[in-house]
This record gives C-alpha cells, sequence and structure tokens, in this order.
C-alpha cells in the first residue's frame, strides 16, 4: 500500500489524483489531504476518504468544514496546516498539486522528512529550485514530475545517462490565442483566455497558458528538475498535446512520450513508479489522431517566453521576481485591472527594477519574492490611474 497525502485536493490536479486513487484502491490510501477554500467539495473528500490530517486556507474554512464533516484530530489552517498534511507521519507520497507558491515550505518539510514529492506545482521550482532540489539531493528524496511535459522527459530519460542527452523539448499547444497577434491581443477579456482548447485546468494556468508564461516556467522548472542549462531546453509548439515532450540525443534520435491529453496518466505515474500500473484512461488511437503539427513559437506575439529564457540566463534571484510579477499581474488580469497584452510588460518592468543577487536562503526568496509583488502591484495602481 502506497499512502497519499495531496496539496490542493480539491483543485483540477487533487480531483484527478483522487480518481486515480479510486481506480487503484487496492494499491493506493489517502492519508492526509489540504485544500484551499472550497469547503463543499472538501467535506465530501473528508467523508469519503477518512484522512489522518486535514487542512483548509483560511480558519473560516475550516470552521465551515467542522459542521457539515466529523474532522480527525489534526486538523489546521494556514501554512501550518500544509506543512501537517506535508509532514503527515503515515505518508509516503506527497503530491504538491496547490497553484502558486505557498506551498514551498511545506514542500522542504516533506523533503526534510523524507517524502517521495509527486510535483504537479512549478512555482515552487520557479522560485526555489535550487533550494529544493539541493534538499533533495542531499536526503536521497525522488522529485517526480506531474507536470505533463516534465513527466514525459523523466519517461523519456529514463536509464540515460546525462551524457547521451543534447536538448531537452517541451512541447506547447500554444493555448486559445495560437496564431493570433500581438496587436489581435489588446482587448481580449478573461474569458477568453480561460477558453483552453486541449487542457481542462485552473485558472491561474490556464492565463499562463495563454500567454506562454506556462511554458516558459515549465523551462525553468525542466532546468531544475534535470539539471540541463536553458541553452538546451527548446520550445516547439504541438496543438494537438499528444506528443507530451521529446529529449534528443547526441547520436540525433529523438525519443518522445505520447498519451492522450489526461491529467491521471502523469499522476499514475508518479504513484506507480517505478513500477507502471494498468492505464486509468483510454489508450491512445492515432490513427484516429491522424495528423501531428510542429511549429515554432511566436515569440514576438508571446513576449513572456523569451521574458522566462531571460530569468532563468540570468538565475539566482530574477525567476523569483519573474514568477511573483506573474502572480500579480495574472490576478490583475483576471480582476479586469490588466489589459492582456500588459501582462508582459508589467513582469519585464519589474524585472528591469530589480538588482539581480543570490536568492540561496528561504528567507532570502521570501523577501524577494514580497518586493516583487509589491512593485508589480504598484505598476497596476499607476497603470490604472494614468487609464482613469
Ligand atoms: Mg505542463
Amino acid at each position: 500500500m502506497t499512502r497519499i497525502a495531496i496539496l490542493g485536493s480539491t483543485g483540477s490536479i487533487g480531483t484527478s489524483a483522487l480518481s486515480v486513487v479510486d481506480t487503484h484502491a487496492d494499491r493506493l490510501q489517502v492519508v492526509a489531504l489540504a485544500a484551499g477554500n472550497n469547503v463543499h467539495a472538501f467535506a465530501q473528500q473528508v467523508r469519503k476518504y477518512r484522512p489522518r490530517v486535514v487542512a483548509m486556507a483560511a480558519p473560516e474554512g475550516l470552521h465551515a468544514l467542522k459542521q457539515s464533516c466529523d474532522l480527525p484530530a489534526s486538523a489546521a489552517s494556514g501554512p501550518e496546516g500544509l506543512v501537517a498534511v506535508a509532514t503527515c507521519a503515515e505518508a509516503d507520497i506527497v503530491l504538491c498539486a496547490s497553484s502558486g507558491t505557498a506551498a514551498l515550505e511545506a514542500v522542504l518539510e516533506a523533503i526534510a522528512c523524507g517524502k517521495t514529492i509527486a510535483l504537479a506545482n512549478k512555482e515552487v521550482l520557479v522560485m526555489a529550485g535550487g533550494l529544493v532540489m539541493e534538499a533533495a539531493r542531499r536526503k536521497g528524496v525522488a522529485v517526480l514530475p506531474v507536470d505533463s511535459e516534465h513527466n514525459a522527459i523523466h519517461q523519456c530519460l529514463h536509464g540515460r545517462q546525462p551524457g547521451e542527452v543534447r536538448r531537452l523539448i517541451l512541447t506547447a499547444s500554444g493555448g486559445p490565442f495560437r496564431g493570433r497577434t500581438r496587436d489581435s491581443l489588446r482587448n481580449v477579456t478573461a474569458a477568453d483566455a480561460l477558453k483552453h482548447p486541449t487542457w481542462q485546468m485552473g485558472q491561474k494556468i490556464t492565463i499562463d497558458s495563454a500567454t506562454l508564461m506556462n511554458k516558459g516556467l515549465e523551462v525553468i522548472e525542466a532546468h531544475w528538475l534535470f539539471g540541463v542549462p536553458a541553452s538546451r531546453i527548446d520550445v516547439v509548439v504541438h496543438p494537438q498535446s499528444i506528443v507530451h515532450s521529446m529529449v534528443e540525443l547526441k547520436d540525433g534520435s529523438v525519443i518522445a512520450q505520447m498519451g492522450i491529453t489526461d491529467m491521471r496518466l502523469p499522476i499514475q505515474y508518479a504513484f506507480s513508479y517505478p513500477d507502471r500500473w494498468d492505464a486509468p484512461v483510454p489508450f491512445l488511437d492515432l490513427a484516429r489522431m491522424g495528423a501531428l503539427e510542429f511549429h515554432e513559437p511566436a515569440w514576438d506575439d508571446f513576449p513572456c517566453l523569451d521574458l522566462a529564457y531571460r530569468a532563468l540566463d540570468a538565475d539566482r534571484s530574477l525567476p523569483i521576481v519573474l514568477n511573483a510579477a506573474n502572480e500579480v499581474a495574472v490576478a490583475s488580469f483576471l480582476q479586469g485591472r490588466l489589459a492582456f497584452t500588459a501582462i508582459p510588460d508589467l513582469i519585464a518592468r519589474t524585472m528591469d527594477a530589480h538588482q539581480a543577487g543570490p536568492a540561496g536562503t528561504l528567507a532570502e526568496v521570501r523577501r524577494i519574492d514580497a518586493w516583487a509583488r509589491e512593485r508589480a502591484e504598484q505598476s497596476v495602481r499607476a497603470l490604472q490611474s494614468t487609464e482613469r
């Protein structure tokens, strides 16, 4: 029996993970769950899975949860709640499926306790990839990627020596605005941007897909997971999202991982690794797919991708600033306070204002993150007042 703790159990990845648990109830058991603010959905999960540790983002949420189901002795809210779930004594694997950076401390604590990490959250690595991977290396803990592209690369690299690998090639669907010019995107709304063609996901990642920042964050994520420099990580647009990513070897062979677009596949891979279990989803029918296309990304129309490469080249603190400014920009866009095309401008402006330096401790990471959020927030307010 593999015992699972989930950070972010009511989100898109969390619910897919619980569906994998249901499919393989003879091998997987839920022991700890943390959710954001969705009391109704979380109460159903707590009743069904009877976790030994539960957590919610806010004390009010936990209070409301108590009214609708019996809670275990260990129930907490806020950052301590996330840490309690991530360090649950019975858990073998911690699935980090919450979006944003709130789970960073919890992931580090889980690593310190020797838990295997199944990582669906990319912000944690973008913000503190050096800290997380170094902690995992020291403790001998595996960080298994659940993000579909990195999961694909993990599969393609299985059993290979680093010296065999020439390039990592991440595929990108291109998002809902593929083929559009930057000028034509000035007046798009949050509702337009939330219509993703191939993946059903949470709001933050769907907007990131529309700006291509999601792919930018994934380039940084790939750098930390696989120890490959930015110059050897490429992005190719592949609208069908069937090839999840590829690895080019030095003799010119390209190894690709393919599958249907369903996050239960990479989640199950992380839960079963290094074994493989029967598919929880329909098998891929390539003949029915017909054509698979590949294109160069439209760098000028979607500047966020280039910003991510710029941040990774500078290394050190700049990826923290990129990530924090992006979170502020996406939240502001969703609130109708910022135009879609102003998202990359706001990030670039915040990066330009930052003096890059070392970020070798959690305190430094959090300080730079807070500075960048405040700075980006100021820029949003300044933009709004000039519009008025
Ligand atoms: Mg992805």
